[in-house]
């Protein structure tokens, strides 16, 4: 006689592109995950069904136990509902937590993306074996997350996190939000574009002054950085400051023992990473900082899916009826 096999737990990552779901094999590893393009233009209902249709390809005949689910905006993880999903058409106060429940007949956990990217470097990336960690995303925008005490922290209306709207310098440009003067507005992919085509019309000399406009984002700017074009390497490194500084008010806000900064500009390297941490000490006090690792994420564009499925373990485990292996 063999025991019946627990019932599939399974993670998702939402993005404005792709549906990705993938069956848990332990505590932060998974199965080959499903693909199915997002469609993102369609009505809700299409793109909740499309996420329903990758679940039972991942899971085959088997009913799942728990499904958790990153989502690219905000929302409430306890009411189970999307406030804004800027990449998809029509999620305004969206309860999607109930419309997969009903479509998947088995319970489901939604949350941000970007904390369920912090859980997993947490539990399996930079952040591993410690308590207390401040997640730190910088792509197009900056999101973040946070576990505290050992529990990814989402507060009081499921929103915490939002470190890339803290001011930086009050005057200063926009972020995708329309804040005067955040964060984001000066360490982001966007705003290193934004920067970058603004000194160039402005008659700054780079090497980045023969390319398209098409052509011209953050990577771009990176790589003419690592090519010694001063005019790139001074927009990293006034990102790495403009992040040092805000990691340091953190620090001392929090006292973390690590921060993980991910997200596509982490690809840059030290043209980002050495500013940064040569600003940490010009706000951060001394006893916590030297408490606290500040390190790179180690998962990569994967953590999104990592974090899905690790939440999907967290939150539902016990209706699995084994132990996940691993
Ligand atoms: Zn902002």
């Amino acid at each position: 006689v063999t025991a019946a096999a627990p019932a599939p737990l399974v993670g998702v990552d939402l993005g404005g592109t792709l549906v990705r779901a993938a069956v848990a094999t332990g505590e932060a590893s998974h199965a080959e995950p499903v693909r199915h393009p997002t469609p993102h233009a369609a009505p809700p209902d299409a793109v909740l069904d499309a996420i329903a249709a990758a679940v039972r390809e991942a899971t085959g005949a088997a009913a799942p136990a728990g499904v958790a689910i990153g989502i690219p905006g905000p929302l409430d993880p306890v009411a189970g509902v999307v406030h804004a999903a800027p990449n998809l058409h029509g999620w305004s106060e969206l309860p999607v937590q109930r419309l997969l429940e009903q479509r998947l007949d088995c319970p489901v956990a939604i949350e941000n993306d970007a904390h369920l990217a912090g859980f997993a470097e947490w539990v399996a990336g930079a952040g591993r074996g410690s308590r207390d960690m401040i997640f730190v995303t910088v792509s197009t925008g900056v999101g973040g997350g946070l576990v505290l005490d050992g529990e990814l922290f989402s507060g009081f209306a499921g929103t915490a996190g939002e470190l890339g709207h803290t001011i930086y310098q009050p005057d200063g440009p926009p972020c995708g939000q329309g804040h005067r003067g955040c964060l984001e507005g000066t360490a982001s992919g966007t705003a290193i574009a934004r920067r970058a085509r603004e000194l160039l019309a402005a008659g700054e000399a780079s090497s980045l002054a023969g390319l398209p406009a098409d052509k011209l984002d953050a990577r771009a700017v990176a790589d003419a950085a690592a090519d010694g074009d001063a005019l790139a390497i001074s927009l990293y490194a006034e990102a790495g400051r403009a992040l040092g500084l805000a990691i340091g008010g953190f620090v001392n806000m929090l006292s973390p023992e690590a921060v993980v900064v991910g997200g596509g500009l982490i690809n840059a390297g030290e043209l980002l990473f050495a500013p940064l941490r040569r600003a940490l000490p010009e706000i951060a006090f001394a006893a916590p900082l030297a408490r606290c690792r500040v390190v790179a994420a180690a998962l990569g564009t994967d953590a999104g899916l990592v974090g899905a499925v690790a939440w999907a373990v967290r939150r539902f485990r016990a209706r699995a009826g084994a132990p996940a292996p691993g």
